[in-house]
């Protein structure tokens, strides 16, 4: 059932955020604000700050806002657990009836979340931010992004296109989120699965208000291979063709040396013998490095270790949602 004047979450996750913080708790204060005062939203709504074990001086900022404002929460994190693991906190630790995930730098625009929730209200439980343009993303950052977006879909893992981790989920969404028990979390390709009726919304993607970004190329080449490697088999499937296929040629290679046995030039084959040893040595090798990325996923899964670890939380129900 869609609640009239639900209360509202809206979750922010935090490394070394400090720079643009202020601006932010500022621009997202207000918005809420607004929200309740047109009885959008309930005015137990918050907007909650997750700290992800930032060094700089990100949590002293979130908590000195929360002692002047009733509308601002946060939850401190032990240490960095990741981009994904801080969304997901901050789903769980609280109860409410809609959640909206956004980050802390604003480059998605804030106020699509009242086409959000105004989509939530006619009848959708999860609701997509979609990013229109990426007009000032650099060149690289731009082509990197559609090719990722481009294999995810020829892998067949069904993601959103242009959509980051910019959404809304009903609790419905978030309740049924938590029968997904695996440790690899990566919500843009788990939200999808979940199947309700959804839809998008887009926006432009504007410069980061202040401060870098926490996601260099390392990080994100890590994030995409993540992705690929929790939603895919393809590349198990690759294996097991390779394998074949190099089977075959192998075939035709002994026919060919058997051949140069019988008319007697069998010494002459050494050139194609140390290419087919190099060949398939790469191949072998490949081929179990592949199935070893898969093995290490199985190993973290059957560890089952916290996806986080809460070490403080402020102005949120004490009672945590992950129950
Ligand atoms: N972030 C986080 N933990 C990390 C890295 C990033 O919580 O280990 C947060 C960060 O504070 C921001 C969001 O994730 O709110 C997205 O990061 P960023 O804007 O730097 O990524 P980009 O937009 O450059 O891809
Ligand atoms: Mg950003």
């Amino acid at each position: 059932m869609v609640e009239k004047c639900p209360k509202l979450l809206i979750v922010i996750p935090c490394y070394n955020e400090e720079e643009v913080l202020d601006i932010t708790i500022k621009k997202m204060q207000s918005l809420l604000k607004e929200m309740v005062k047109q009885m959008l939203v309930s005015p137990q709504s918050k907007v909650c700050f997750v700290n992800n074990g930032s060094r700089d001086n990100t949590w002293n900022k979130i908590k000195s806002n929360i002692k002047t404002n009733s509308l601002i929460g946060g939850i401190n994190l032990s240490r960095n657990f990741g981009h994904q693991s801080a969304v997901l906190a901050g789903l769980l630790e609280e109860k409410a009836d809609i959640y909206i995930s956004i980050d802390a730098d604003l480059q998605d625009d804030p106020q699509v979340i009242f086409e959000m929730v105004q989509k939530y209200k006619e009848g959708n439980d999860i609701v997509y931010g979609v990013r229109a343009k990426r007009n000032i993303d650099s060149l690289f950052k731009k082509y990197t992004a559609l090719g990722f977006y481009k294999l995810m879909a020829f892998l067949g893992v069904n993601i959103v296109y242009n959509h980051a981790d910019f959404r809304l989920m009903s609790n419905r969404a978030v309740q049924t989120l938590k029968k997904f028990p695996e440790r690899n979390v990566f919500l843009r390709a788990m939200v999808p699965l979940l199947g309700f009726k959804s839809c998008t919304v887009s926006y432009d993607r504007k410069q980061r208000l202040a401060g870098e970004s926490k996601y260099p190329l390392k990080k994100m080449v890590s994030f995409a291979w993540n992705g690929i490697t929790s939603f895919s088999e393809v590349p198990l499937h690759l294996v097991t063709f390779l394998g074949f296929a190099t089977c075959m040629i192998s075939f035709f290679l002994f026919l060919y040396s058997l051949y140069s046995w019988m008319s007697g030039n069998a010494l002459i084959g050494w050139t194609s013998l140390i290419t087919a040893l190099t060949f398939f040595s790469g191949v072998i090798l490949l081929s179990i490095g592949i199935i070893g990325e898969y093995i290490g996923k199985i190993f973290i899964e059957v560890k089952n270790r916290p996806l986080y670890i809460v070490d403080e939380k402020v102005n949120l129900d004490e009672q945590s949602n992950n129950k």
